[in-house]
């Protein structure tokens, strides 16, 4: 539970004359109350009134599960078998009175729920907009969260060594990827913060392609991007290596995306704006003239949830401060040939930046 947040999310509130707030959004309830859970179709709700205590409203097969967290307002949970809008509206009512005006995030909240906000709040406005104030907060990271990103990337070092050794000749990507998630799994990672990507030869030029029965072949890139959840919080991080000697034109871009990755992190400092640190690597890949295969922004906020606020893309003026965590990834992809990704999330420290991800970027030789 984040005290100094809720404290945040009512003073906002009160700018706002708000009267009270639903958070919607998994990632963000978890932000703000420590439990993490994936709520699948049931509703997982949580309501800050301005003027009481803030309460959790679960599926009950998590009520418990939420309890046991370090949120220490109420939680309550409802059966299958129940109308939770119904019992929402009457704990609403009991414990706010008639809401006038409640905030939303809009980018979040679907439309059959916005639906029942309106049947069962006809009198309030419903406008307001949760979602920046989340994004402005959940920006800069406390000591608490770093040390649990640093843990979280320690894992997905873990899972870059163990998935190196499965690089063998004939392995398919599916193999590699059951290979490395089981020894996290053995070892008490009990989930993945995205579908983790292995992708052979030219199949990782594509910046999303598909793991499949690809199999890794001699002298062809070998793409790994992935990450944890770890105690609530993600990790995600991209290494390429060569299985036996690369191809000489392989190594040519494998040096221009390292050498835009290592200007990027090594100018990420407070002071600068999120949209310089993009054009530092862009420059480097565009200058050795790859500047097209270079098709989507630097980097990505990271926390709770593995993409979130900042943007690290031309046109966003935001100026870095300490405490803000987000990727640092260029990638070249040349269709039919090769594709290169090399990612690292950092934090910003009082003047630069560390990584979350210590597993070498040289380029490894696996044979
Ligand atoms: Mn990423
Ligand atoms: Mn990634």
């Amino acid at each position: 539970m984040n005290i100094k947040k809720l404290n945040d999310l009512k003073n906002w509130m009160q700018e706002k004359n708000v009267d009270l707030a639903y958070v919607s959004d998994p990632g963000h309830i978890a932000y703000f109350t420590g439990f993490n859970s994936d709520p699948h179709e049931r509703v997982l709700a949580l309501f800050v009134p301005l003027n009481s205590d803030p309460f959790l409203f679960t599926p009950a097969l998590d009520a418990e599960a939420a309890k046991a967290t370090s949120w220490s307002y109420d939680v309550f949970g409802y059966l299958d078998s129940e109308n939770p809008w119904k019992l929402i509206a009457e704990l609403i009512n009991k414990r706010v009175g008639t809401p006038k005006n409640i905030a939303i995030e809009k980018g979040q909240l679907i439309v059959e729920r916005f639906g029942y906000l309106k049947e069962f709040f006809p009198q309030a406005t419903i406008n307001e907009d949760i979602t920046p104030l989340i994004q402005k907060l959940q920006v800069i990271k406390t000591d608490d969260e770093i040390k649990t990103l640093i843990e979280a990337g320690s894992w997905a070092d873990v899972a870059f060594e163990t998935g190196f050794k499965a690089v063998k000749e004939g392995a398919t990507e599916q193999e590699i990827i059951a290979e490395l998630e089981y020894e996290l799994k053995k070892r008490g990672v009990s989930q993945m913060s995205f579908g983790t990507l292995v992708l052979a030869g030219d199949n990782a030029a594509n910046p999303h392609g598909e793991p499949g029965q690809n199999t890794v072949k001699k002298n062809e890139f070998v793409l790994f991007d992935l990450g944890v959840m770890w105690k609530g919080y993600a990790s995600d991080a991209t290494r390429t290596v060569s299985f036996h000697e690369p191809r000489e034109f392989d190594k040519k871009i494998y040096d221009i995306c390292l050498e835009a990755q290592l200007q990027a992190q090594a100018f990420v400092r407070p002071g600068v704006t999120a949209a310089q640190i993009d054009k530092v690597a862009r420059d480097v890949i565009t200058e050795a003239g790859y500047g097209e295969y270079f098709n989507h922004r630097l980097g990505h906020g990271i926390g709770t949830t593995v993409h979130e606020f900042p943007s690290l893309v031309e046109g966003n003026d935001l100026v870095i401060e300490e405490g803000m965590c987000f990727s640092i990834e260029p990638g070249i992809y040349i269709p039919g040939k090769v594709g290169v990704r090399i990612e690292d999330c950092v934090y910003v420290t009082k003047d630069g930046c560390e990584p979350f991800t210590t597993t070498t970027k040289e380029l490894q030789i696996i044979s």
